[in-house]
């Protein structure tokens, strides 16, 4: 089986690659390397079941596959929102050519979503049936609104013409491969714990998060791409286990043995006050659950900076 990876040199491409060559799919690899990295590509590059094309996914694209994981966007706040008109054109556009290329070629198609399409929710943990609390026209809308217009295409695409659309919503995920300057919470505080620069908390830190393991999220994506009946519904993938951002830097700075500082930054603008997965629908149709708890991710994370930056 063919099938075209967007954002194949990001932190989830990379893997998701990874784990899709092992399974003796081929795989053509779509990224524009804004924030991908080749570096995450190298081990590939002798594998004739691997193809690379540098190309925004904006552009159109036309290859014989039969399938697509739709996964090239920006993830981090700090990226997404350098240029936001490009990041809801990314989300777009994208799903707009994948679906007609999908179509063309009667391919399956998975859209990577987000937790974002709930915004700041009201209701904790978040089921999928939730509809969400997003500001529309916020610093974070570019991102949320732009991944769920690409839900809204693949739905009707499924619906008005048939074809085999799966979106899966994921929760924050960290591990190997995330590059050090991505902006999100947990590389931020491992580099600066291993570097010994201050902890740089948002706000007061009470806000939650809950973390998954890079492994967890790549086994439920292939699982939903593989499950032979379509979920009919959106499907989370995260680990239901919530921690506030201080139990977070607590736990870095005791894994590293970091004698980093804490300090307190100013919250970002619309920042979630708590995220947390109900996942008994993707236990129920993939059979999935997250096995890696926080401790042992983090330390796997760690040896991969450390060796990455010291
Ligand atoms: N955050 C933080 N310090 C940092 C980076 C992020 O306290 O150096 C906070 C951020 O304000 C948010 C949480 O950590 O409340 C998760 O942020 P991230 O950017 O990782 O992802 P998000 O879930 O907000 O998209």
């Amino acid at each position: 089986m063919r099938i075209l990876l967007t954002g194949a040199a990001g932190f989830l491409g990379s893997h998701l690659t990874a784990s899709l060559l092992e399974r003796d799919y081929q795989v053509i690899g779509l990224d524009d390397l804004s924030t991908g990295s080749k570096r995450n590509l190298i081990r590939f590059q002798s594998n004739p079941n691997f193809e690379f094309v540098n190309q925004d996914v904006r552009l159109p694209f036309n290859a014989e596959v039969d399938g697509i994981l739709n996964f090239a966007c920006p993830a981090s706040p700090r990226h997404y929102q350098s240029d936001p008109v490009r990041t809801i054109e990314t989300n777009f556009l994208g799903i707009i050519n994948m679906l007609h290329l999908a179509k063309s070629r009667g391919a399956k198609l998975v859209q990577a979503s987000t937790s974002e399409v709930y915004g700041d929710p009201s209701i904790s943990p978040q089921p999928e049936t939730y509809w969400g609390n997003v500001n529309p026209i916020g610093i974070r809308s570019c991102y949320d609104e732009g991944k769920r217009a690409a839900e809204t295409l693949c739905f009707d695409y499924r619906r008005q013409f048939n074809l085999d659309t799966r979106v899966l919503r994921i929760f924050n995920t960290y591990g190997p491969n995330m590059s050090p300057d991505d902006g999100r919470v947990v590389s931020n505080f491992i580099v600066q714990a291993i570097t010994g620069r201050d902890i740089t908390i948002y706000g007061d830190g009470s806000q939650t998060r809950s973390f998954c393991y890079v492994s967890d999220l790549v086994d439920g994506i292939i699982k939903l791409f593989e499950v032979r009946n379509n979920p009919e519904s959106p499907v989370n993938l995260g680990n239901p286990n919530e921690f506030t951002m201080l139990e977070l830097a607590e736990s870095v700075l005791l894994l590293t043995k970091s004698k980093s500082k804490i300090v307190f930054e100013p919250l970002p603008q619309d920042d979630p006050q708590q995220r947390r997965p109900d996942i008994s629908r993707a236990k129920m149709v993939l059979d999935w659950t997250p096995r890696v708890q926080l401790e042992e991710g983090l330390q796997k994370t760690i040896e991969y900076f450390k060796e990455l930056i010291l």
